[in-house]
């Protein structure tokens, strides 16, 4: 197989990064074509190697939420959770090697330790400090030996490639231009289940809008198609390398898209460009608040996947519009204490409450805070309007007591947290 830069034209024929500081491509080939099966590998055709090691990922739905008027695309049913497994399954059927590195922030990395494990191969992630705690379990259940390096994804690559030159590892990070191969899929399936006039992907390396753009523009070269839909790329306010190439990157909680200097910057800005789209930033609260809207609906989504939801909702397209919703929300489980509208003394009234009925000046004493009782009176009637606590007047107190709902939540919440 030969890889080659998609910049400069030159050519490889081992996994690494061009000279020029450019992901690499695998070299096209592409003239005869017939799709039959199922999944990614009823795109055998359109793939540089043969399927050898699969858990029937792909084939993916498409579904239509009328009031939203956005269509989802639910890759949460990959096997491991995410469409990374498309990558997974090409790569693992590529490896040569009884060994693989792969520097991850999480739904590769836990991909490549499921189709390793299911290949009977030794799986190495290199993972960053800020990791999803589902992901990093996944990948240690799926038997990987996890490395821990950096920050950021930024951080990894120099560590795995050092790691793979000296140790004979396969590398299987995201610029193995295998993973472009498995992901551009994803643009073969839209294709044969209807025509769109938007497609929303989440960024953060850029190689996902990449391969999807990848996808698209052999299917234009097929001429199965006469256009290629709009690619619209959605990062954090926190971190939007791709609008402000000069910012000052901040955490974003959507960690999926934690990254400050994306590797695909330039083949994913000249997609964006080729196919007329644009690039969009959302706040972390707008974030946070698609991420609910989805699960509302049926959809526990990442919240990296989230943006799609929120961009889609916030600048309204005109025509029909595709979100890729990329990873399950199951993998992430970093629940912030406030996630569901009850801040931390909210949560200490209702502890109390469950130990006793009480009236406000109790609770204000027994809570032992410095805060006036008129910001206690706030919660509770905070408290009320969720109908986690109900009141009622015994002579001259108002008595408060815990609902059904508000234990139920409180188990919960002990559980989560
Ligand atoms: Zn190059």
């Amino acid at each position: 197989m030969v890889f080659i830069c998609p910049k400069c034209n030159k050519e490889y024929d081992y996994i690494t990064i061009c000279k020029c500081g450019s992901p690499l491509v695998v070299k096209e080939d592409i003239t005869k074509v017939s799709f039959r099966g199922e999944g990614v590998w009823r795109y055998e055709d359109l793939l540089p190697v043969k399927k050898k090691i699969s858990l029937n990922e792909g084939d993916t739905p498409i579904i239509h939420f009328n009031d939203l008027d956005l269509y989802i695309k639910d890759e949460t049913r990959n096997p491991t959770g995410s469409f990374r497994d498309r990558a997974a399954t090409l790569i693992l059927s590529h490896c040569d090697r009884k060994r693989l590195a792969c520097g991850s922030n999480g739904n590769l990395g836990a991909s490549i330790a499921a189709y390793s494990a299911f290949a009977g191969k030794e799986s190495y992630l290199f993972v960053p400090k800020y990791v999803e705690r589902g992901k990093l379990l996944q990948m240690m259940m799926y038997n990987a030996r996890i490395i821990r390096v950096g920050e950021t994804v930024d951080d990894l690559l120099d560590p795995v490639q050092e790691s793979c030159r000296l140790n004979n590892f396969y590398d299987a990070s995201e610029y193995n231009p295998l993973s472009l191969e498995g992901q551009k899929t994803m643009a073969f399936e839209i294709f044969e289940k209807g025509e769109f006039d938007n497609m929303i992907i989440p960024v953060g390396n850029g190689g996902t809008i990449f391969s999807i753009y990848r996808g698209f523009s052999q299917l234009l070269k097929l001429e199965f198609i006469d256009k290629i839909p709009r690619l619209i790329g959605v990062q954090s306010e926190n971190c939007a390398p791709f609008t402000d190439k000069n910012a000052v990157a901040k955490k974003t909680e959507a960690l999926a898209i934690y990254v400050k200097k994306p590797l695909f910057r330039d083949l994913a800005i000249e997609a964006v460009k080729k196919s007329e789209g644009v690039f969009f930033k959302i706040s972390e609260e707008e974030i946070r608040e698609a991420q609910k809207i989805m699960a509302k609906k049926g959809i526990f989504c990442e919240l990296a996947s989230a943006t799609t939801i929120a961009a889609g909702l916030k600048y309204k397209l005109k025509g029909k519009t595709l979100c890729i919703v990329t990873g399950s929300g199951l993998k992430s489980f970093n629940i912030k204490k406030d996630y569901f509208g009850v801040t931390s003394t909210k949560i200490e009234i209702l502890r109390l409450l469950k130990e006793k009925e009480s009236y406000g000046y109790e609770i204000w004493k027994n809570l032992n805070k410095k805060m006036k009782i008129q910001a206690v009176y706030q919660h509770l009637n905070g408290l009320q309007e969720k109908n986690m606590i109900s009141s009622k007047k015994i002579g001259r107190k108002i008595y408060y007591t815990i609902t059904d709902k508000g234990k139920r939540f409180l188990e919960v919440y002990k559980e989560m947290i």
